[in-house]
C-alpha cells in the first residue's frame, strides 16, 4: 500500500500490481507468439441471401498460447494494438488469408479485419499489394473491414487511403456499423461499399421496436448510398428471415456456421452451396 495524500492509505495497490503483471506476461507471450508461429487463422462463412448461396469468408485471428490455451481476439488484440505489434500481425493475417483464399472457388471473397493502427501505418498500402501480388489473389475479391474508430484519425488522410485502397480493386466495408461514433456525414464522405450491421442489432431487431427501426434504417439508408448491407452474428431462423425480409444482402453467424479452421474450408463450401 502507498500513502496518499493527506494520510489517506490505499490498499487496493497490490491488486492492480497483480493484473499489471498479468498484463506485462501477457505482452511479452504475445511478442513471443509470432516467432513461435501460435497464430493461425479460422474462417467464417459469409452467405449470400439473394443467390441463397455461401459467397466467401472472414479470417478471424486465433492465438493458441501453450500453458494459457485459447486467447480470445478481444482481449489481445487491444493489446498488440497497444504495443505496436499489430502492425506486423496485420501483415502476417494478410499475406495467410490471401495466400489461402487464392485455392478457394474464384466467386468465393475473402474479408480481412484491418484495425485501426493498421490503418494510420504509412505502409499498410504495400503491404496489402504486396499480399495480392504474392498470392496471385484477384483484388476484387478482397473485402477490408474496418471499424469506426479509424474516424478518430485526421479525415483528410483517411479518406485519401481509402480511395488509394479502393483504387487497388478491393472493397471496404464498416465493421459493427451502429456501435461507434457513427455519425450520417461520414457515409456521405467515407466511400465504403459495405454496411456491417452489428450484431447486438441483428439480436435485438426480431425483440424490440427500436432495434428493429434501426435495422430497417440502416439497410434502406445503405441502398441508397449505393452500399450493400450484411447482418453479423446471425444465430436464428427467426432472424435470418428478418433480415430476408428487409432486403438485407448478406448474412454470416452462428446459424450457418462458427469459424472454422481451413482444414473445413472445402466441407463447408459444399455444405453451403445451396440453400
Ligand atoms: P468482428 O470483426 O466483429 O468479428 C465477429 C466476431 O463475432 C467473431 O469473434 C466471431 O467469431 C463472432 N461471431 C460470429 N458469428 C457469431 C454469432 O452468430 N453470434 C455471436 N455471438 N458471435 C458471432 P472473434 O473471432 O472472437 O473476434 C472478435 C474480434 O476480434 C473481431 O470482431 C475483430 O474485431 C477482432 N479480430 C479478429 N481477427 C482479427 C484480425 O485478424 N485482425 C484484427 N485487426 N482484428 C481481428
Ligand atoms: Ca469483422
Ligand atoms: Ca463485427
Ligand atoms: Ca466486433
Amino acid at each position: 500500500a502507498k500513502m496518499e495524500g493527506r494520510g489517506t492509505w490505499r490498499f487496493f495497490e497490490p491488486a492492480m500490481d497483480a493484473s499489471l503483471q498479468r498484463r506485462r506476461a501477457l505482452e511479452l507471450d504475445l511478442r513471443e507468439a509470432m516467432v513461435k508461429d501460435e497464430f493461425s487463422l479460422f474462417y467464417q462463412p459469409l452467405y449470400d441471401l439473394n443467390l441463397d448461396r455461401i459467397c466467401g469468408f472472414e479470417a478471424l485471428l486465433r492465438w493458441q498460447h501453450p500453458k494459457r490455451g485459447f486467447v480470445p481476439p478481444d482481449q489481445f488484440i487491444p493489446i498488440a494494438e497497444e504495443i505496436g505489434l499489430i502492425v506486423q500481425l496485420g501483415e502476417w493475417v494478410l499475406n495467410r488469408a490471401c495466400e489461402q483464399a487464392v485455392t478457394w472457388p474464384s466467386e468465393m471473397k475473402l474479408a480481412v479485419n484491418v484495425s485501426a493502427a493498421q490503418f494510420r501505418d504509412p505502409g499498410l498500402i504495400d503491404i496489402i499489394s504486396s499480399a495480392l501480388t504474392a498470392s496471385r489473389l484477384s483484388p476484387r475479391r478482397l473485402e477490408l473491414e474496418i471499424t469506426e474508430s479509424v474516424f478518430l484519425a485526421n479525415s483528410t488522410e483517411t479518406i485519401a487511403t481509402l480511395h488509394r485502397l479502393k483504387a487497388q480493386g478491393l472493397r471496404i466495408a464498416l465493421d459493427d456499423f451502429g456501435t461507434g461514433y457513427s455519425s450520417l456525414s461520414y457515409l456521405r464522405s467515407f466511400p465504403f461499399d459495405k454496411l456491417k450491421i452489428d450484431k447486438s442489432f441483428v439480436r435485438d431487431a426480431t425483440a424490440t421496436h427500436g432495434a428493429k427501426s434501426i435495422v430497417k434504417a440502416v439497410i434502406s439508408l445503405g441502398r441508397s448510398l449505393g452500399m450493400t448491407t450484411i447482418a453479423e452474428g446471425v444465430e436464428t431462423v427467426e432472424q435470418l428471415d428478418h433480415m430476408r425480409a428487409e432486403g438485407c444482402n448478406e448474412a454470416q453467424g452462428f446459424l450457418f456456421s462458427p469459424p472454422v479452421p481451413v482444414t473445413e474450408i472445402a466441407a463447408k463450401i459444399l455444405e453451403l452451396r445451396n440453400g
